[in-house]
């Protein structure tokens, strides 16, 4: 059973073993709780010659409409022993518990999208009170944070780890190398214009080895995202030495390294130019050509009407498109990325 907690600072971050807990956050206009299910192993398993493991945070269910992150951390907290394990790892399935119980992108209780909501406020609504548990508790007891994402209804991508444009030399080459340990056919460097408040950008900013990643689509349950989710994660406790097992190769199909490219810039982030259902032409992963057709936009009040052509706007690898069929003004409609340095 899990303990239910109602204040922070009363959980013990250093108990020795594996501890379950369900973190409650009061809810902003009725009486009740936001209950967040939280995971501490403090493993008993000597660490050994190596450096004092960086302890590791992983967080699934940050959108409550995109699973396999969700499902790979819940499985994680069953399967991981702490005899096994050296060193901390923090472990949150629901991080926007109450987005995962109505299955969405955001909180129903303050319309907040967890992802946007750090540094977070211990006086703010709801989902920037998790996220300042989050930043105050969690951030500072650990060196490596992953955030397991999927596209839910918003996009398809190719499966994929990511992280943003990392200024600092060391950081980025630490980054890069973890974010290899997923084995997904993609590494994504993402703009950090698009968006801010994400979980990812906050962990960066503190100097953190910060991976986020996209394991599925559709608010389904991808059986080869999960492998990598789940496995993911193991690879990078095993790399840390904060278990006693060598680096499993997850996808032994694809003999390759994953591939990194870079979507940095605004322009590649191509928007629909009118309300209109896309019809894609184009599979997410694959490389196109400047002029290519990307996919054609119809509409049905005026029938007969030839649909528009949406046209690739540059070369590259299309690293992500618009999931659902109904497509309004404005919305991303793909990202063309850019080849890009390991
Ligand atoms: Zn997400």
């Amino acid at each position: 059973m899990a303990t239910v907690v109602y204040k922070p600072s009363s959980i013990d971050f250093e108990k020795p073993g594996k501890h379950h807990y369900q973190v409650g956050f009061h809810l902003d206009s009725s009486w009740g709780y936001s209950l967040v299910p939280l995971t501490v192993i403090n493993g008993l398993r000597e660490p050994g010659k190596v450096d004092r493991p960086p302890g590791v945070a992983v967080f699934g269910g940050t959108h409550g409409n995109e699973w396999e992150g969700q499902v790979a951390v819940k499985r994680l907290s069953q399967d991981l022993d702490a005899a096994e394990i050296s060193g901390l790892v923090i472990l949150m399935p629901q991080l926007s518990e109450s987005a995962c119980v109505a299955n969405q992108r955001v909180s129903p209780l303050d319309g907040v999208n967890m992802n946007r909501a750090f540094p977070g406020n211990a006086r703010g609504t709801i989902s920037y009170r998790i996220a300042d548990f989050v930043k105050t508790f969690v951030f500072r007891r650990v060196g490596v944070i992953l955030d397991l994402h999927s596209g839910g209804n918003e996009a398809v991508f190719p499966l994929c780890t990511s992280f943003h444009p990392i200024p600092d030399p060391e950081q980025r080459a630490e980054i890069a190398e973890v974010a290899c340990l997923f084995d997904t056919p993609f590494v994504m460097i993402y703009s950090n214009q698009m968006a801010s408040g994400l979980l990812t950008d906050e962990a960066e900013a503190d100097g953190k080895v910060a991976i986020g990643g996209e394991f599925g689509f559709a608010e389904g349950i991808s059986r080869k995202g999960l492998l990598h989710a789940y496995e993911g994660v193991k690879n990078v406790l095993r790399h840390y030495m904060m278990l006693s097992e060598e680096v499993v190769k997850i996808d032994p199909s694809r003999p390759s390294r994953p591939r990194f490219i870079k979507a940095e810039n605004l322009e590649d982030y191509i928007p629909c130019p009118k309300d209109g259902v896309w019809e894609p032409t184009v599979e997410v992963g694959t490389d196109v050509k400047k002029g290519d057709l990307i996919g054609r936009l119809h509409e049905f009040s005026d029938y007969p009407m030839q649909a528009t052509e949406v046209r690739a706007h540059r070369s590259g690898v299309l690293s992500t498109m618009h999931f659902s069929a109904i497509s309004k003004k404005g919305a991303t409609l793909f990202v063309i990325a850019e080849e890009s340095q390991p």
